[in-house]
């Protein structure tokens, strides 16, 4: 020691830092460093009190940057002298006091390395225990109940901690320092295998074969399982026995839509699909979504896994279960949410039992409660980014920082919309964007969202003063939204569709309060219009506060409304109709089967519905533009089992046809106000004219992609010179197309302008609650400067 008296610097760590193993780790580097002083958790992060030489403390914050845990995210770290003395000789965990921590809730991570490798080390107190975890990995979410997030606000609560876990808990020094779901096969919970009667099997395994071990063997001899995870029930049989599939298809009553699958490392997954660094990264990461790939590999699945598709859904285990589970498979499994079509997933043993009995062969259950359903996340590597079309497990609750300008405000609870729905918090300068909820068209899943908004509000304790909603009066968002602000006297902001999809993806990429405009594409199915007709071709002149529509698909009746999405047919009728003329169209085009086929419909009452205006409202969605084209080429002509399929399969088709091929030409009209319609009608000829002459299909699909991709690239180009706008922000459902989104991605950049597109929230409806927050704050911290 030098003599010189040790400096005192006050350090608050912001970020993701509670929760998620900071302080134990914040301990043991200043140990390290020779400081003293102290650390705790308080409402704004993490506040550290050290006194030591000044290179230590210099040395103390870089690592604790560089050994930042697994789970945590350092947004910031800020230093201030101390003037305070030093306290006692040592470096001190204080314990939080009541009320002081705002939120400790953070996301289910996946098992980490570490407890993997004690998992399968014979030698190891919880060897094959399929609920070992620690700080850095395990529930989270799909487990707390309310704040503070400690055990006995969790479904953990019933397990008591045995003396050897209970050490573990209590020692910083240990991974397990307060690791709330601690446990290990003395204390903790644990699996049994039931039938569908809800008998227990156990009593005849044979000797030395765990419950899982007999759930593998079942799954090698080709049964379905229902498996209990982290987040929900899973399905899962032997993807390669095509057998098992189809009759999971038929039991689950899911006839098209893909099933995800579940690989044991990435050396399984490699032998189906290709997998970049990018796209490794992401499979391994500790939110372990599941990842589309191009399903090109050498060795292929039972076709019914994803039918009419490219691309195959994996995901690697994530909890210990799982891990075991296919320790020894060498083949994906298919791992499908375990639910009937369109249900939300079922999480409780009894309610699994009922709904699930005549699904799976065998249960798989444990004695853990789901509190939160909390579904597999989807992410998709595309224009050379990782971005998530689901955000759920491994990624909600994690908070998401608001970008500049949007510190102050009151706090706001946005909605979100009405399919794929997700609520928002916003609070403080950050925003809390819940786990993908599914469709309030569905009972269950309406109840749930009335109960996971109660469980937001406690576990960030926002009360919130305005409500954000949805434009379309019909969402029950919108009129739960209507209810409460008339009640509770809270304000209400509705903020149009698309104005809060764009909203999103601008704070998706940090774009601050005063960033100003940008020109807005939002490619989408369906979206409530300001002017009463429904939109979802737009583009929008927009920043957070408001928007001006400029430019959109040349409208098209919808006739049957809601029969128009489920039967894509009928959108290629109306288009025809609309920017043909259905008799010159049949004149030219009568040869080609389409002709024939639509002829053998009911056109009549299509006819009516159009000419009176009645059940037909007109739509400028893009969505409905793919359907018509699809149907128009066969796909998915009659009917879709599951929302999207057409315009996926369409996409699909479009591989065989890379690079793509010339486009079809779309016009450029004049709307009402100066503004632009996209007029598809010089498409449709061009389109038919190559279905007169027998191409085939894939070029087809592509040059319809190009030509779609062309003309809104030609006309953003237009819009954004004519009125000094650099930067175009991407958002709504048609973007999860990804030869769509990379062709206009590339066409933009091309000419020089700033592309922002979606990350971190789905750029469908997922993303839709998080603009709508953002849109209310803006629209309350007034007009700027
Ligand atoms: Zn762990
Ligand atoms: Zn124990």
């Amino acid at each position: 020691m030098t003599g010189r008296p040790p400096t005192g610097e006050l350090i608050r760590v912001r970020g993701l830092v509670q929760g998620v193993g900071l302080r134990p780790t914040v301990w043991r580097i200043a140990k390290a460093c020779g400081l003293t002083g102290e650390v705790l958790n308080d409402g704004e992060g993490v506040l550290i009190r050290a006194w030591g030489a000044a290179p230590n403390l210099d040395r103390f914050c870089r690592e604790l940057r560089q050994q930042c845990p697994p789970l945590a995210r350092i947004d910031a770290l800020e230093r201030a002298p101390l003037g305070d003395p030093p306290g006692g000789g040592d470096f001190r965990i204080v314990e939080s006091q009541a009320g002081e921590v705002r939120t400790g809730v953070v996301a289910d991570a996946a098992t980490c390395p570490a407890c993997r490798r004690e998992l399968f080390d014979p030698t190891d107190r919880r060897y094959r225990y399929p609920f070992i975890n620690c700080t850095h990995c395990g529930p989270r979410l799909s487990i707390v109940e309310r704040i503070p997030y400690d055990r006995s606000n969790t479904s953990m609560a019933p397990f008591r901690m045995c003396p050897e876990c209970q050490a573990e808990y209590e020692d910083p020094g240990d991974r397990r320092f307060h690791a709330q779901p601690n446990a290990c096969p003395v204390c903790g919970p644990r699996v049994c295998l039931q039938d569908p009667a809800g008998g227990r099997l156990e009593p005849r395994l044979p000797d030395a074969m765990d419950a899982v071990a007999a759930a593998s063997r079942l799954l090698s001899e080709g049964r379905i399982l229902a498996v209990k995870g982290i987040g929900g029930f899973h399905l899962a049989c032997d993807a390669c026995n095509a057998g098992a599939v189809a009759e999971l298809r038929r039991r689950k009553r899911r006839f098209a839509k893909p099933f995800a699958l579940m690989g044991r490392d990435l050396g399984v997954i490699r032998r189906y699909c290709r997998v970049s660094e990018q796209e490794a990264a992401l499979l391994a990461g500790a939110a372990a979504p599941i990842v589309l790939l191009e399903a090109d590999g050498p060795e292929v699945v039972a076709s019914d896994v994803a039918p009419g598709q490219t691309t195959l859904g994996f995901m690697l285990p994530y909890s210990p279960l799982h891990h075991l589970l296919l320790g020894d498979w060498d083949l994906p499994l298919v791992m499908t949410s375990g639910n009937l079509s369109e249900e939300p997933q079922c999480v409780d043993n009894l309610e699994a039992v009922e709904r699930l009995g005549s699904l799976a062969d065998i249960l798989l259950l444990h004695d853990r409660a789901i509190v939160n359903r909390v579904d597999d996340s989807v992410a998709r590597v595309m224009d050379g980014a990782p971005r998530l079309l689901r955000r759920a497990r491994g990624y909600a609750p994690a908070t998401i920082l608001l970008p500049q300008g949007f510190a102050e405000g009151p706090p706001i609870l946005a909605l979100g919309g009405e399919l794929k729905n997700t609520i928002c918090l916003v609070e403080d300068g950050r925003a809390v964007l819940s786990q993908h909820l599914g469709d309030l068209e569905d009972a269950r899943t309406a109840r749930e969202y009335e109960r996971t908004i109660a469980l937001y509000r406690d576990l960030f304790r926002l009360e919130p003063r305005v409500l954000a909603v949805d434009l379309h009066p019909d969402y029950g968002s919108t009129r739960l939204g209507q209810e409460w602000a008339a009640r509770d006297g809270l304000h209400l902001a509705a903020v149009q569709h698309h104005h809060a999809h764009i909203a999103a993806v601008l704070l998706d990429n940090g774009w601050s309060l005063e960033g100003g405009q940008v020109l807005g594409i939002a490619l989408d199915g369906l979206g409530y219009g300001e002017d009463g007709s429904i939109w979802g071709g737009e583009l929008l002149r927009a920043d957070y506060r408001g928007f001006e529509r400029l430019g959109w698909l040349k409208p098209t009746p919808m006739p049957g409304g809601v029969k128009a999405i489920l039967q894509p047919w009928r959108n290629t009728y109306a288009h025809i109709r609309r920017h043909l003329g259905w008799e010159p169209a049949r004149a030219r085009y009568g040869q080609l089967e389409l002709f024939a086929w639509l002829g053998g419909q009911n056109l009549g009452v299509l006819d009516r519905m159009m000419q009176a205006g009645i059940n037909a409202p007109m739509s400028s969605s893009c969505g409905r533009l793919f359907d018509a084209v699809a149907a128009a080429l066969g796909i998915c002509c009659e009917g879709i089992s599951y929302e999207g399929q057409a315009a996926i399969e369409l996409e699909a088709v479009t591989r065989e046809a890379w690079p793509l091929p010339a486009g079809y030409p779309f016009a450029v009209s004049e709307g009402p106000g100066g503004t632009k319609l996209l007029d598809p009608a010089s498409m449709w000829l061009a389109l038919l004219d190559d279905l007169a002459a027998g191409a085939a299909l894939p070029l087809v699909a592509a040059r319809f992609h190009r030509g779609l991709a062309d003309a809104v690239v030609e006309l953003a180009g237009q819009l954004s010179s004519g009125l000094g706008l650099e930067t175009v922000a991407l958002s709504g459902g048609v973007f999860q197309n990804r030869t769509l989104f990379e062709a206009v991605s590339a066409g933009l950049r091309q000419r020089g302008l700033q592309v922002l597109a979606h990350r971190q929230v789905p750029t469908n409806d997922g993303g839709l609650a998080l603009g709508q927050a953002a849109a209310a704050l803006a629209r309350q911290l007034g007009d700027g400067p």
